[in-house]
């Protein structure tokens, strides 16, 4: 069995998909684990690709990883599953060290790619800021692995009308640990996660002011993010940390990403290499950037921002 949880919807949509693609090959099913009341949730999950769904029930009104892994550990006994997908934010990277200590289980963290290769499961990663992929393969079992947002696209592949599912409860113990209060991030209204266009402002801006350059060319395409390089927001803080995009900033995956003056260090890369399309523009023909992008300008941003930003106000207007 390939058992698969995250306490964020979108991010468990994403997982199915790929544990239907791993369940198929080693021959399992795919079973989502909801933790608390949730029937509608686990309706979709039905519809995403689970075969079945595992509902824990609990009065627990917000996560706490002691109790949670304690419910995945009791599931994953009394289910017997082997292969376990975790969603890779901070509550599931968490709960799925905790769990592998539990079960005494492998567990690789933050995977790009996950796959079957002569019935054993293989995970890829990148390590050292990019510059090199870890290619692992599990010997034991359990495996628990995790995987960040947006690493896979969700499938939406129907009603699964045989699809079970099914309630349990466990008691668990009562931990010492409380919850006293919880603070939702000011994260302002930037959201380069989930943004389609970005156009993006390095060090090769000379002031403040000039990002407005890059504010126009966002506002033509519709895109209207702007993101930036880590001197930019966090030396600067000509934009606040929400725009930062990188290896210690967000990770963003936009259709089309303009980098503009960003000379293109890996921990710049790190955050935006899967985007669809990647323009560059800089003034040195030899900056890096150009070897991630799939179109280069080289050129002055002062003269190649206006300019660009009157052909697509032409075009579209
Ligand atoms: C542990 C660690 C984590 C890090 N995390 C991040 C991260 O998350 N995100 C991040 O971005 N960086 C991160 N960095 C920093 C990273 O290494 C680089 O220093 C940073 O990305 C450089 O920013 P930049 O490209 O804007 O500036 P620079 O490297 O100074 O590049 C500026 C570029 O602008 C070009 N330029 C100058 N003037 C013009 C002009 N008029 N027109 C066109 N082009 C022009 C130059 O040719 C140059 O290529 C991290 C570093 C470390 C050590």
């Amino acid at each position: 069995m390939v058992l698969v949880y995250s306490d964020d919807k979108k991010l468990m949509l994403e997982l199915l998909n790929k544990a239907g693609e791993l369940a198929k090959n080693l021959g399992k099913k795919v079973n989502a684990v909801v933790i608390g009341k949730n029937d509608n949730l686990a309706q979709e999950y039905l519809t995403y690709g689970a075969d079945n769904v595992i509902v824990v029930e609990t009065d627990l009104k917000d996560f706490k990883v002691e109790e949670y892994t304690e419910y995945l550990e009791k599931t994953i006994k009394e289910t017997g599953a082997e292969t376990i997908l975790i969603g890779s934010n901070k509550n599931g990277k968490e709960l799925a060290s905790r769990l592998a200590g539990k079960l005494n289980a492998g567990c690789v963290i933050d995977v790009n790619n996950v796959y079957v290769k002569d019935k054993k499961l293989v995970t890829e990663r990148i390590v050292y800021s990019g510059n090199a992929i870890a290619v692992e393969q599990f010997n034991s079992k359990p495996e628990i692995v995790t995987i960040p947002p947006k690493v896979f696209e969700p499938h939406p592949g129907g009603a699964n009308p045989k699809g079970e599912v099914v309630k349990k409860k466990f008691n668990v113990e009562k931990y010492a640990s409380k919850i006293l209060k919880i603070q939702e991030m000011q994260t302002g209204d930037v959201n380069v996660e989930d943004a389609e266009i970005i156009v993006s402002c390095g060090r090769g801006f000379k002031n403040k002011d000039d990002i407005k350059l890059a504010e126009e060319l966002a506002d033509v395409l519709k895109g209207k993010t702007i993101g930036c390089s880590r001197p930019i927001a966090a030396d600067l803080k000509w934009l606040s940390e929400d725009h930062w995009i990188g290896l210690s900033g967000h990770k963003v995956k936009p259709k089309l990403y303009i980098a503009a003056g960003i000379s293109g260090q890996i921990q710049h890369i790190a955050g935006m290499r899967e985007s669809g399309i990647i323009v560059a523009i800089n003034k040195d023909p030899e900056a890096l950037i150009f070897k991630s992008a799939d179109y280069g300008i080289v050129g002055d941003l002062y003269e190649v921002l206006p300019k660009l930003t009157a052909a697509v106000k032409e075009k579209t207007q």
